[in-house]
């Protein structure tokens, strides 16, 4: 890969504003790609948007969820940035409990965000990705969408959602020139696994060959990779990282 193999390409990173996101709008930037940042929280999304490697990006407020807000922003992205090149679904929220303690709530929030969110995104950028025949998604879903987890019945519907998506998407629309992959990310230290436990978390590692939790830049690299030209023949598949833990 070059030093600058994104220049020119316009990226839309949902939760860039925090976390995992945060990593790979840095990551992309550093890559030269412009980077909208879209986070519910607006003034946080312009700030890390503003401290990104590069000019131009632009942070904006939108929650993901909302199909309206996301057309709005997609428009005022693609008006003032440019048409978008690569879309990184990767916001995301948890609202755990067991099942029998559910509520409808905690289930159709996470759906919406985690679920519906990406396809909301997707479907926005999809009409100009056609037009151009150039175009990557990457959706962030998680090694919970491919084993399941006690106690998140909606985060692992959510996630596993996600890759039926991701293939149906790479099927659709790849004689159209747009890829379309998902990247599940092991446990990652971040302000979503923050409450863990050090009993918890000496417990993970233990399933963990590798013997850690990962941390953003684990992720951010390989994102890097995947929607680089480098990686053009990829497409429809669910990479893991995550030290080994799902294999
Ligand atoms: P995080 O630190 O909690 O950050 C979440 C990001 O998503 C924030 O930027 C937040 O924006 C944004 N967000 C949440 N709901 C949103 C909505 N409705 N509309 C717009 N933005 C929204 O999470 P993370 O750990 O970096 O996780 C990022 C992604 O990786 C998620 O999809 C998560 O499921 C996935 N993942 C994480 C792990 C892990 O171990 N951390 C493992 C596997 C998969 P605000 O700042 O405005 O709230």
């Amino acid at each position: 890969m070059s030093a600058r193999e994104l220049a020119d390409k316009v990226a839309i990173v949902t939760g860039g504003s925090r976390g995992i996101g945060l990593a790979i709008a840095e990551s992309l930037a550093d890559a030269g790609a412009t980077i909208a940042v879209i986070g519910r929280n607006g003034e946080r999304a312009k700030q890390a948007a503003a401290a990104l490697s590069g000019a131009g990006h632009q942070g904006y407020a939108c929650d993901v969820a909302d199909p309206f807000q996301v057309t709005d922003t997609v428009k005022a992205i693609q008006e003032g940035l440019g048409s978008v090149d690569i879309l990184i679904n990767n916001a995301g929220l948890t609202r755990d409990n067991l099942l029998m303690r559910m509520k409808d709530e905690e289930f159709d929030e996470v759906i919406a965000t985690n679920l519906k969110g990406a396809f909301n995104f997707t479907r926005a950028v999809t009409r100009s990705m056609m037009k151009k025949r150039d175009g990557v998604i990457l959706n962030i879903t998680s090694v919970v969408g491919l084993i399941g987890n006690a106690g998140q019945t909606n985060y692992a519907a959510s996630k596993a959602g996600m890759i039926g998506m991701t293939k149906s998407v790479a099927k659709e629309l790849g004689s159209r020139g747009v890829r379309c992959n998902a990247l599940a990310p092991g446990f990652i230290r971040t302000d979503m696994t923050a409450e863990l436990s050090e009993d918890q978390i000496e417990n993970l590692q233990s399933l963990i060959p590798l013997g850690r939790l990962g941390e953003t830049d684990d992720i951010s690299g390989v994102v890097r990779f995947l929607v680089s030209p480098a990686a053009r023949y990829i497409t429809g598949q669910v990479l893991a990282v995550d030290g080994g833990m799902v294999m």
